[in-house]
């Protein structure tokens, strides 16, 4: 079995942000040379998502509108955790859209179901932060 490991750098200029990263993926997965297995894709942050679904702009705006509508920003006087800090919400936004995904790797490629893309959601950007993609197969 083979095993690889790789570390991939985000630093999303505006505070949310949903980033197509199925192209750094697939790279990854050539880098891997694995050809069947698996592969897991998780935000190393406790306010940013991994998560799979449609690359289409009117969805990403409605993300926004519902998370915000769930989990709003303002008033940040609201939320116990924002002491010295203003996050809670990106908690809440990332518990909601998730910490990982697994996709299944066959003959060299991502098994996707139509229409499936790869993305990392930001809810409290402006700074550096990961995804660790880690593969496993043969
Ligand atoms: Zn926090």
């Amino acid at each position: 079995m083979k095993s690889f490991r790789k570390e991939l750098w985000f630093n999303a200029p505006t505070r949310r942000a949903f980033i197509n990263i199925t192209p750094q993926i697939v790279q990854c997965l050539k880098e891997s040379g694995i050809q069947e297995g698996f592969v897991l894709v998780n935000a190393m942050h406790i306010t940013a998502s991994v998560f799979i679904n449609d690359d289409e702009s009117g969805l990403h705006h409605d993300y926004n509108v519902w998370l915000e509508k769930l989990a709003p920003h303002e008033p940040v006087s609201f939320y116990h955790h924002n002491v010295g800090e203003d996050n809670a919400d990106a908690h809440m936004k990332r518990q909601i859209m998730g910490r990982e995904v697994m996709v299944a790797i066959t003959n060299g490629k991502l098994d996707f179901g139509p229409w499936e893309q790869i993305f990392y959601g930001e809810f409290d950007g402006k700074r550096r932060k990961r995804v660790l993609v880690k593969i496993i197969g043969d």
